[in-house]
């Protein structure tokens, strides 16, 4: 019997890794001709250990490529007027290149509106509502971090974007909606489903490149696939009894049918943040205009 096929594995570990060894150099170059050290400031707003480790892992990440990292901490009873001067600070602070605030932010918090504070050329987390703007007039903002992860790992492994159907499974403002704005400015016809979507399958089956950004352990399963599809699945589920977090796809039923695609994890995760030291540099770059 001739073997089954398998999907060739999207692997973002080692891209990510590839991304930091670019960045490195480039990095380096910059402090040599411009004696300049791109700096991320990371804003943390209550005790949300997730958040906490995150956030440390960012300020990690960008010590391992010759960046330099800050934590601006805020008690979780911090007021909406403290939250936006603290931001607002950085924003004046020339030695900082990009702000990322670290959410979700409590609750009593209307984050967008701190979000709004962040200086669109300081955006590096690409989440704010001018810099998703920019993106829908398809001008060059800092992308959101996850979602140009999922564009530039499929543009590493030279999968073709333009004139495909690509079909994204939610329409989260982090996730969901810019990918598909970033598929759509690739040239791609795009469908976005969602929570009130009727029969997902028959959408998920006619997708050359299929996004899964749910948050729902294992809900797209191979028989949604089409043969020889692009998987990219940023979905991270915690689910009892196992020992690592699982996807939105139900990898080894899908492994079967797709040409390729991202384990979980390894393979959208990774992505996140060496996207965001890319924006940081990019950002401290066109400080000095290079
Ligand atoms: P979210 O804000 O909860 O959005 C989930 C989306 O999925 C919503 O648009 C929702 O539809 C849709 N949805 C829920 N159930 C569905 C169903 N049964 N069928 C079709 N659509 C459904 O989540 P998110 O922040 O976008 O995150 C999604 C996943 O990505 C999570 O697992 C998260 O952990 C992961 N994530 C990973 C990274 C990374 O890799 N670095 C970064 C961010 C998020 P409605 O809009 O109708 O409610």
């Amino acid at each position: 019997m001739p073997p089954e096929p398998v999907a060739v594995l999207l692997d973002g570990t080692a891209t990510a890794k590839q991304i930091r060894l670019e960045l490195k150099s480039e990095v380096s170059a910059l402090l040599q001709e411009k004696g300049i050290v791109p700096h991320l400031a990371a804003v943390l707003i209550g005790e949300d250990s997730a958040s906490q480790t995150y956030v440390s892992m960012k300020e990690k990440a960008c010590r391992q490529v010759g960046m330099t990292g800050s934590i601006h901490r805020l008690p979780s009873t911090a007021t909406q007027a403290e939250a936006e001067a603290l931001v607002r600070g950085l924003n004046e602070d020339p030695a900082i290149s990009g702000i990322l605030v670290q959410h979700p932010l409590p609750k009593h918090l209307h984050e967008p509106a701190v979000l709004d504070c962040v200086s669109p050329n300081k955006d590096v987390d690409g989440i704010a509502r001018m810099s998703l703007g920019g993106l829908i007039n398809g001008e060059p903002a800092f992308p959101s971090c996850t979602p140009a992860g999922i564009i530039e790992l499929m543009d590493r492994y030279g999968i073709e974007i333009e004139g495909k159907h690509a079909v994204v499974v939610g329409r989260s403002i982090i996730l969901g909606k810019p990918v598909a704005m970033m598929l759509l400015n690739r040239n791609a016809t795009v469908t976005i489903c969602h929570s009130r979507t009727h029969n997902l399958g028959d959408f998920t089956r006619q997708a050359d490149i299929l996004v899964a950004a749910v948050g729902r352990a294992e809900l797209i399963t191979g028989d949604m696939v089409k043969p020889g599809a692009a998987v990219l699945d940023a979905g991270y589920n915690r689910v009892e009894g196992k020992n690592h977090d699982v996807g939105d796809v139900h990898f080894e039923s899908a492994l079967r049918v797709a040409g390729y695609i991202t384990p979980v994890p390894g393979g959208v995760g990774p992505m996140t943040i060496a996207i965001l030291l890319r924006n940081t540099f990019n950002a401290a770059r066109g400080r000095v205009g290079v």
